[in-house]
């Protein structure tokens, strides 16, 4: 597999990344991902990258991309290089065809509600197609075959992990059957080609972990570290802040007292009053002090958005 074009990215200096979705304006839960990534890479005078996740065109918005780099701006995030997924297609595409030659991927033709039918579960399957050996055709999907037992992993924030493959996702897709590349695949890929050493992500994505991490074991890719931070919830409604929540996008006139609330969610304590501060003496202050000991695990804390 060639790496197509690349800066030269290893993993020799810490790198992290934020990795948004253009499906909307960045909300205070994006800010909570945007600046742990940050924070953690500069504290180690890392790079950090933004990466645009935009293969899956359904859930691209309009104005979007431009709408989160003018808000990361606003708020003081320097990035090193920026990442558009859907620039990458045709190094999904040899990851793809590698599954396919070494034997760990296969064609289905299950449709989402065949699958559910059988087994009764959202987000699980049952590996029917496994040894099929369906041949290539258009609106099969290709899915990767998982192995029996458990994959172990450490979290720095949710310590240790254990995913049981057949007990919570069987054989999961890396190409659907609209031809869109899987979440996982573009993302295990992009981790590695970009000498990402740290993935610092909210813990909704404390799932997708293992299956990221076995799709790079798969293609003899490097794996980075995993820290999995607490997320936001809203107050009133109890509802975890995201896009399709309508959470309220970030403000930039409260800039400063956004990222100092942000530190103390994150466990940080930036002294009382800071947030009276100008902007680059709370970022100052913060990549002087982060510490990612001090997250916390929990994920219900709330907030007043
Ligand atoms: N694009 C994904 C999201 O916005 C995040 C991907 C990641 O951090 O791995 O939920």
């Amino acid at each position: 597999m060639k790496n197509k074009a690349l800066p030269n990215y290893t993993q020799t200096i810490p790198t992290g990344r934020f990795a948004p979705s253009p499906s909307g304006e960045l909300h205070l839960g994006s800010l909570v991902a945007a600046t742990a990534s940050y924070l953690n890479a500069k504290k180690q005078q890392g790079r950090w990258l933004v990466r645009i996740d935009d293969i899956d065109g359904l859930r691209v918005k309009p104005g979007s991309e431009a709408a989160i780099l003018r808000t990361l701006t606003d708020f003081g995030f320097e990035w090193d290089h920026l990442i558009r997924q859907s620039e990458r297609l045709p190094v999904y595409q040899d990851a793809i065809n590698t599954l396919l030659h070494t034997g760990y991927a296969y064609y289905c033709d299950c449709s989402r509600s065949a699958v559910l039918s059988r087994t009764n579960r959202i987000g699980y399957y049952d590996n029917y197609c496994r040894h099929r050996k369906l041949a290539p055709k258009k609106q099969q999907s290709i899915r990767v075959t998982t192995p029996n037992g458990n994959w172990s992993w450490h979290d720095e924030i949710q310590l240790a992990q254990q995913t049981d493959w057949q007990a919570t996702l069987g054989d999961f897709i890396v190409q659907r059957s609209d031809d869109v590349f899987a979440y996982h695949l573009a993302c295990a890929i992009d981790d590695s080609d970009f000498g990402v050493t740290e993935v610092v992500r909210g813990a909704d994505l404390l799932d997708a972990s293992a299956p990221q991490q076995y799709l790079q074991h798969l293609l003899q890719r490097s794996t980075p570290y995993y820290a999995h931070h607490p997320l936001l919830f809203d107050a009133q409604s109890g509802i975890k802040l995201s896009k399709a929540s309508h959470a309220q996008p970030l403000n930039k006139s409260k800039a400063t007292a956004q990222l100092c609330e942000v530190l103390h969610f994150l466990g940080q304590t930036p002294p009382t009053g800071y947030e009276k501060n100008s902007l680059s003496d709370c970022w100052l202050w913060a990549k002087q002090h982060w510490d990612i000991t001090k997250v916390p695990t929990n994920h219900t804390t709330l907030t007043s958005n």
